[in-house]
């Protein structure tokens, strides 16, 4: 058992108190051996309802506290995650099973969230001006949403948390937050740390459970619930938007991606690689950023594929503890998910070019896997693979090229690595993609308006768009006659 919290029991959090789970418990597992990692409180819709009530209560003292004493919150609890870097990585691999250097890398970006909007936190913005007919001044001015539900998915339990913890608390809105059911261990650590930077009581409340639908859905016909702020699959984000509607709140979705990573025939072919492992392999291929379809131009593709083939053919991949590149897939069921699209892309005349060997025995785990000759309307490319394989497709014109990247539904991420980056701009406009990585395989950065277009989302993380999504405008009009 994995000893990080003070019982085992009493996992969810509320008013600033700890308590049990009025619906049992639930256990967590290590992916990398199948071995029960922990057990944790499972939260009820009653548990759910408390949360509200305390994140209800709380909230109009906090949107009124002084915008420096948030940001003094958010700095600390910085501080304090950078302090315990390696016990959080630790915890990230355990439940999640990621290589621990991506789990450091992880707590990294995750602590820089609250970093970021500590300084976004005093930095108020507005505006002032006179009416076009005279007579009035218009005075612009921001309110936090209120209560904001934030349900996390289990692929970041670290950084998906706080990109949405830290802007709210910046924006001085109070916060319930359904943690995903594979990997609450993280964000109960981090909730600890908060308690620990000085976080009032209510202003974050934690519901693990695994009832996630009901629980989210009493959330969502909550009328203190002004806020969803959702980050998963499109699937179950087209679900709480159609719930989201009929009380009309105020929606965020960070959704499913498809990238496209693409490479043309003047690209530097090293820093191709690099980018395309970055790209492909962070977390084992199980990020929305992650490069799922590699476009390949025909006059570099063979020296491309051997070169690509042979880095992956040296990953290592095992435990997370044993120092391995990769680590297994978050679960059996994702194993055979992973497995289906290959041997559907195989059937189509697909093949398998260079692979990565896995433990033999134990672990959910599938081999690092570079596919040639894979058609361009194969499922392995149509669909979000989240694991560690790479389709290959040639192309040879630039509008072939154009349409067979924009046809999805998706619009999360894209990557163009290309010599002339007068070109590499021109191509990656026409991507219609939130974000556009050019000559390097990382898009993530709190500074950086992180979000997709078309169905992977709605509205913005990080950046200042980050804050503003938990803000409401609000604007006076004034008479200002002599
Ligand atoms: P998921 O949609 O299955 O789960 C996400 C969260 O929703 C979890 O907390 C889960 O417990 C909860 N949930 C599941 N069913 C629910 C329901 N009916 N009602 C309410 N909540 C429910 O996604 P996942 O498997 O955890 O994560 C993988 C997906 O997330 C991928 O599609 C990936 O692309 C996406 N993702 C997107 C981003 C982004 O920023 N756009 C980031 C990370 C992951």
């Amino acid at each position: 058992m994995f000893s990080d919290r003070d019982s085992a029991r009493a996992d969810v959090f509320v008013g600033g108190r700890w308590r049990a789970g009025s619906a049992g418990e639930f256990d967590v597992l290590d992916p990398a051996t199948g071995a029960v990692v922990s057990r944790v409180s499972d939260g009820s819709e009653a548990d759910g309802t408390a949360a509200v009530d305390a994140a209800a209560a709380a909230f109009p003292r906090w949107a009124a506290t002084a915008p420096r004493e948030r940001s003094e919150l958010l700095r600390r609890t910085f501080e304090l995650m950078l302090r315990d870097r390696e016990r959080l990585a630790a915890l990230i691999s355990a439940e999640n099973g990621k290589a621990l250097a991506d789990a450091r890398a992880e707590i990294t970006y995750a602590a820089e969230f609250f970093r970021w909007f500590s300084e976004e936190a005093v930095r108020t913005a507005g505006g002032f001006g006179a009416g076009p007919a005279g007579g009035t001044r218009t005075v612009v001015t921001h309110k936090p949403v209120g209560v904001a539900a934030l349900v996390t998915p289990w692929n970041f339990p670290a950084a998906m948390a706080t990109r949405k913890l830290a802007p709210a608390l910046a924006a001085g809105c109070t916060t319930v937050l359904k943690p995903a059911s594979e990997t609450p261990l993280t964000t109960l650590a981090l909730t600890r740390l908060l308690v620990e930077a000085g976080l009032p009581a209510g202003v974050v409340n934690v519901v693990p459970t695994k009832r996630s639908g009901p629980l989210v859905s009493a959330w969502l016909a909550d009328p203190r619930v002004r806020k969803i702020s959702f980050t998963g699959s499109t699937e179950v984000g087209r679900v709480l938007l159609r719930q989201a509607a009929d009380r009309v709140v105020n929606a965020s979705m960070e959704l499913g991606g498809n990238a496209p990573f693409v490479i043309t025939a003047d690209a530097d072919l090293d820093l191709a690689v690099e980018a395309a492992m970055v790209a492909k392999f962070r977390g084992g291929g199980q990020a929305c950023t992650a490069a799922n379809r590699f476009y390949v131009h025909a006059a570099v593709a063979a020296d491309f594929a051997d070169r690509f083939g042979a880095a992956v053919e040296k990953l290592t991949v095992g435990p997370a503890a044993d120092g391995h590149d990769i680590g297994p897939l978050i679960s059996a069921r994702a194993v055979t998910e992973v497995g289906a699209l290959v041997d559907q892309a195989i059937s189509r005349g697909a093949v398998v070019s260079h692979q990565a060997p896995v433990p033999e025995a134990g672990g959910f785990y599938y081999p690092p896997t570079v596919l040639v000759d894979v058609p361009a309307d194969a499922d392995v490319v149509r669909n979000e693979i989240f694991g560690p394989v790479a389709p290959l497709v040639t192309w040879t014109d630039e509008e072939t090229l154009l349409r067979m990247v924009n046809d999805t539904e998706m619009g999360l991420a894209a990557y163009v690595v290309a010599g002339d980056l007068g070109r590499a701009l021109r191509l990656a406009e026409r991507i219609d993609a939130g974000m556009v990585g050019i000559n390097r395989g990382l898009v993530s950065d709190p500074s950086a308006p992180f979000g997709g277009m078309k169905q992977s989302g709605l509205g913005r993380e990080g950046a200042r768009a980050g804050l503003e999504e938990f803000l409401e405008t609000q604007y006076f009009t004034v008479d200002w006659r002599d």
